[in-house]
């Protein structure tokens, strides 16, 4: 029987892919145990059918309203997920050069894909439009200026977008809110009608609409309702004045559950666009990056050491902010579970689980219900399938953190572990410094780098 591991949130967003089976966490019908033995620790792990049920769920609540869904690569920007998504239809929102490269490698078409982003390159502006970008969604009078100047020189015409800065509080972290007059985000509401006109008026672009997006891991609809009728109402002042909205796109920002949340649900978000925005007749698009992965991933670690402090006890674990940045970064809290199952009959101690980084913000949190902890113990961060891999680095000079997809009984590494020598290929010492060290290399004082193809 399954026990399912799996937390608060059941609004459409269910987790019957997660949970123990004879007490080992099983993700859909592998056990992270087995996955474990064949893939080093630290990884990320992924259900595909977890992915797939977030996508149709949301589909169904957005309904016949025709909204397309257009996933926030950025936070989990894997190819094998851009794959799953794109094959049930979904289109991307992307940021940068690499991530419009990354969704093409996953054979998304780029009609489906839109180019959000507040500094944009020009070359990335080019090679949008040469593969035929669906929307540019642009930011700034000067940006405007750059797409024109960009389809000029390729003899194109740009679709773009306005982003609008509605001076909404998106009640969220103060890091991932984006939609207040302080931020950077968006094209300041006052202005937007004016430079709609401007825009319309210069032959190389495609004036196709607005766009906002005011944060990320909103939990309270509120914020939505109010930027929405905001923008409904920035939509029908504009048709007043004779300017064209014929599409709209409403951005990402879905929360999932938290430990003591449980969640935003999505049946009234989607209710939120219908009252909201439905009666302008825009082509609607959403951007919700978190909602569709975030719940769908793991990220598994192994105990190093046990470290008795003053105030209770530490794991330290080979998992570190490099790997998974939320804690460090938003004071984010994972849930976390034990890979065995355990067991609760007993009082055990209460953990806080740090990293091996040399950071003091190197930490994940005090946990309890984790059964008595031994080194080598495997534990699993859960609710990590969003901004986890995708914003991984190698600081410390530590492997890039592999990943792993599963589906069905099924699991493969869709990330191989990118580790030193793959960095060390990227480094070189300047020409000036090299008859020094091979003088030093020769007198055995260095060693030479662990470098492929150097014996
Ligand atoms: N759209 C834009 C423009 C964004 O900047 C982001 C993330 O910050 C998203 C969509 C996705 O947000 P979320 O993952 O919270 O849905």
């Amino acid at each position: 029987m399954t026990k399912s591991a799996g937390g608060a949130n059941e609004k459409g967003n269910n987790r019957h892919w997660l949970g123990y089976r004879a007490g080992g966490l099983h993700v859909e019908d592998v056990p992270l145990s087995a996955v474990a033995t064949a893939v080093p620790t630290p990884f990320y792990c992924y259900s595909a059918n977890a992915i797939r049920s977030a996508y149709k769920s949301l589909a169904s609540a957005l309904g016949p309203s025709d909204i397309s869904i257009c996933f926030a690569v950025k936070a989990n920007s894997n190819i094998a997920v851009l794959g799953l998504l794109s094959e049930l239809g979904c289109g991307m929102d992307i940021v940068s050069g690499g991530e419009l490269e990354r969704a093409l490698a996953a054979n998304v078409p780029a009609s489906r894909i839109i180019f959000s982003g507040v500094g944009k390159t020009r070359a990335e502006i080019a090679r949008a439009l040469e593969v035929g970008i669906h929307q540019i969604n642009v930011e700034s009078a000067a940006e405007i200026s750059a797409v024109a100047g960009v389809a000029r020189a390729l003899g194109k015409r740009a679709p773009v977008a306005l982003r609008v800065n509605p001076d909404v509080d998106a009640k969220t972290h103060a890091k991932i809110t984006t939609a207040t007059k302080e931020s950077k985000f968006g094209i300041p509401i006052g202005e937007v009608a004016d430079l709609y006109a401007e825009a319309k008026a210069m032959p190389e672009l495609e004036v196709v609409g607005l766009a906002v997006h005011i944060g990320s891991q909103i939990q309270d609809m509120s914020p939505f309702r109010r930027a929405f009728s905001t923008m409904a109402d920035l939509v029908t002042f504009m048709r007043e004045r004779g300017l064209g909205v014929p599409r709209l796109d409403l951005g990402g920002g879905i929360g999932i559950a938290s430990e003591d949340d449980a969640g935003p649900d999505i049946a009234e978000y989607a209710m939120i666009i219908a009252e909201t925005v439905s009666h302008l007749g825009c082509e609607i698009s959403v951007e919700p990056g978190r909602w569709l992965v975030g719940r769908a991933g793991l990220l598994v670690t192994e105990l190093l050491y046990l470290k008795g402090m003053q105030d209770g006890c530490t794991a330290i674990l080979d998992v570190g902010m490099n790997d998974l940045m939320r804690p460090a970064l938003y004071d984010a809290r994972h849930p976390v579970l034990a890979l065995h199952e355990p067991r609760t009959d007993q009082a055990a101690p209460s953990y806080t689980l740090v990293g091996p980084i040399c950071e003091s913000s190197d930490k994940f949190g005090a946990y309890d219900g984790l059964g008595e902890l031994r080194e080598g113990d495997l534990l699993a961060f859960d609710c990590a399938g969003a901004y986890g891999a995708s914003m991984a680095s190698t600081y410390n000079s530590r492997d890039l953190v592999a990943e792993v997809l599963v589906e069905g009984g099924r699991f493969r590494t869709i990330r191989s572990r990118q580790d030193i020598r793959a960095m060390l290929r990227l480094e070189q010492a300047g020409t000036w410094q090299l008859p020094a060290l091979k003088e030093r290399e020769a007198s055995g004082i260095v060693q030479r780098a662990a470098r492929p193809g150097r014996r």
